[in-house]
């Protein structure tokens, strides 16, 4: 019954990530602003330049900012994992970390996994049973597809550096609270900040969301290439969700397809150098 309840709630969950606060009744006869966003040119992700996205402050009417989204400078901590020199060295330094309640539940600690000099960084949302079992993200089902999706742009798991919002699993993988988000955010700034990637991908709109600090809808958000404090980023459907949906697969086949475009124009071979690290 709590399975059925967290389906139910995801797939609700699912629907209001792309189209925003309405309720779609009838999928195939919704009006065209209420459908799935489809891979007509319109949608296609805009490649000429990095657009500003909405931060959450600018939602109820103020003008955005022409230069980028101006959001409160992320607080600086003076924590010993914040100067660490690597990612090897940032893991050591927080994988014992009790600052939510998440660590009382957790099984492992995800850290993160892929290249450290990678080109493109993926972030999920939040580790899910599977991942909490064996502490690398994106080994379940979900994770499954994402291999398969990173074959079909020629690219190897072990290309890629891999992470999520949350480094520690939320009770029946319930969306991230904010409470929980605010203590583990800083570390994956650190990972971004380690990595600097040339692409930033978001699986989903919790991801999304949170890196960008809005509340725009995936709709918005997809068909885009944003900017994480500079480094350009595009959103894309969660694979979890595509499992759900699966007439999603196609406008994320676009995105994917954009994201391999962007990194050959801009030099974002497999990786800079350098190996995995779990
Ligand atoms: N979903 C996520 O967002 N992250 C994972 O690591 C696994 C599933």
């Amino acid at each position: 019954m709590a399975d059925l309840l967290t389906t139910l709630q995801r797939l609700l969950q699912d629907e209001r990530e792309v189209f925003g606060d309405f309720l779609v009744l009838e999928r195939p006869a919704a009006p065209k602003s209420r459908q799935a966003p489809s891979p007509e040119p319109g949608n296609s992700p805009n490649l000429s330049g990095i657009e500003p996205v909405k931060p959450a402050s600018q939602e109820q009417g103020e003008a955005p900012d022409l230069f980028g989204v101006v959001r409160a400078a992320p607080p600086v901590t003076h924590e010993t994992w914040s100067a660490a020199p690597s990612l090897a060295e940032l893991d050591a330094r927080i994988n014992k970390c009790m600052k939510c309640p998440l660590g009382a539940t957790r099984t492992k600690f995800v850290f993160g996994v892929g290249n450290p000099h990678a080109s493109l960084m993926f972030v999920g949302e939040a580790p899910g049973a599977d991942e909490d079992a064996q502490g690398e993200p994106f080994v379940g089902r979900a994770g499954q597809l994402l291999n398969k999706i990173l074959e079909a742009i020629a690219l190897r798991r072990e290309d890629v550096y891999i992470a999520n919002i949350l480094k520690c699993r939320p009770p029946n993988n319930r969306t991230p609270f904010a409470e929980e988000v605010e203590q583990c955010l800083p570390y994956l700034r650190k990972q971004i900040a380690l990595i600097n990637p040339k692409l930033i991908v978001c699986l989903g709109l919790t991801a999304a969301q949170n890196l960008l600090g809005t509340t725009e809808s995936l709709g918005r958000l997809r068909g885009r290439v944003l900017s994480f404090e500079g480094i350009p980023m595009m959103v894309t459907y969660h694979p979890a969700a595509l499992l759900r949906n699966p007439n999603w697969k196609r406008p994320a086949w676009e995105d994917f397809q954009a994201v391999q475009h962007f990194l050959a124009e801009h030099g974002g071979d497999a990786g800079k150098e350098g190996k995995a690290h779990g």
